[in-house]
């Protein structure tokens, strides 16, 4: 049935210990630039725009002493999915959960939708009840804290409204999956280089550890690299014992994903309509050389007009795009690229579900 909590013995906390942990949060949390920072590679792709995760993608972090493997999933972040493309993240996401050791759930502790002018540390904590309770009502009218603080400086408020609280109160309730349930989860409480204001941060941590299943909250900067060492301590805390992985193994992705990531990437990065979302890349052809990988790939668009954006006048755009990618795919595979690109129009394909596994599948192949 269930794994009950793993508690470390005092006498084992230097014992080999692996797993894997899956990290969850809103969009533009910072879960990609976590992992990337982690694994020191660039692995996911991060743009300062949400959702831009495409795929679930796995990193395996290898420690010396104490010796640790976590395995990181990255989830792609979708908060309404309208899209069969969107389904078919959200599947994505649920099935890495379902087969993770640990939760790291992301908190964005600038995501409070007012402007803080000051807290008050006098201030009484909230009851673990009163957190929970903001499942039926909703806003500052809501009982509880409303008379001891207002909630523009409340963090408990900013807490029970965040997106990450929306997320854990899902993965504990009873109607969702108990295996998901039982899981240990960790809250990292992210871009702690944005707040101004300090005495913000030990009630905002104190609110988060008061739900249910949180084991520790460990704020930090995802970006500047900040406390990401004791986060993974209290991750490792929650993995069990063993060394699961292959110590060569550093992704499950193969090099040909992240090219085509890259060329994704570049796109994303270089376009600022709408356009990038219906993006999905291929490989055409790929082949390895002494010196040279050459590489012809398409992206696929979902309209006419999408593809005229992105080629650009005098197909100057497209250069970009490929002059960005190449450059980046050169670092990734320490050799000269040669790339080509195409661009290609699939109408509507991010609405249907067959188009949308053929696409995002072929994402690591190359087309016959
Ligand atoms: P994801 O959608 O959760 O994967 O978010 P990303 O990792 O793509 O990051 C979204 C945006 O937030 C990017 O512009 C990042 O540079 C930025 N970001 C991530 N972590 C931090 C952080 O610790 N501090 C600040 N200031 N920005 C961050
Ligand atoms: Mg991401």
């Amino acid at each position: 049935m269930n794994r009950l909590p793993q508690e470390t013995a005092p006498e084992s906390t230097d014992a080999p210990r692996g797993g894997s942990c899956v990290i969850l949060g809103a969009p533009n949390v910072g879960k990609s630039t976590l992992m990337n920072r982690l694994l020191g590679q660039s692995l996911s792709v991060t743009t300062p725009r949400p959702g831009t995760t495409r795929m679930h993608i796995l990193g395996v972090q290898q420690i010396e002493d104490p010796p640790t493997q976590i395995a990181w999933m990255d989830t792609p972040g979708v908060a309404r999915p309208k899209t069969a493309l969107h389904q078919q993240l959200v599947q994505e996401a649920s099935h890495a959960m379902e087969n993770a050791d640990c939760i790291l759930l992301m908190d964005d502790c600038t995501d409070r939708g007012f402007k803080i002018q000051r807290s008050d540390p006098r201030r009484p904590k909230p009851s673990p009840e009163a957190l929970q309770s903001s499942e039926a009502g909703d806003g500052p009218e809501d009982g509880d804290t409303i008379g001891k603080s207002s909630p523009e400086t409340d963090p408990a408020y900013h807490v029970r409204e965040s997106r990450a609280a929306r997320i854990l109160r899902q993965l504990t309730s009873s109607n969702g999956d108990s295996s998901t349930a039982a899981k240990p989860i960790v809250v990292a409480i992210n871009k702690v280089d944005e707040l101004g204001i300090k005495d913000y941060l030990l009630p905002r941590m104190s609110a988060w550890q008061a739900y249910e299943g949180v084991r520790a909250v460990v704020p930090v900067s995802a970006l500047k690299g900040t406390q990401l060492d004791s986060l993974v301590k209290e991750v490792r805390k929650c993995l069990p014992e063993g060394m699961p992985y292959d110590p060569e193994m550093w992704t499950n992705r193969s090099e040909r994903f992240f090219v085509c990531e890259h060329l994704r990437g570049s796109v994303m990065r270089q376009i600022r309509a709408e356009i990038p979302y219906g993006v999905a890349v291929y490989l055409d052809h790929y082949e390895e050389q002494d010196r040279l990988t050459r590489i012809q790939a398409s992206i696929v668009v979902e309209k006419a007009s999408h593809k005229g954006i992105l080629i650009g006048k005098g197909g100057l755009q497209l250069k970009a795009i490929g002059t960005e990618a190449r450059k980046a795919m050169e670092t990734m595979l320490g050799k000269k690229v040669h790339l080509e690109v195409w661009v290609k129009v699939v109408e509507g394909w991010t609405r249907d579900p067959r188009r949308v596994r053929e696409l995002l599948g072929s994402e690591t192949a190359v087309q016959p």
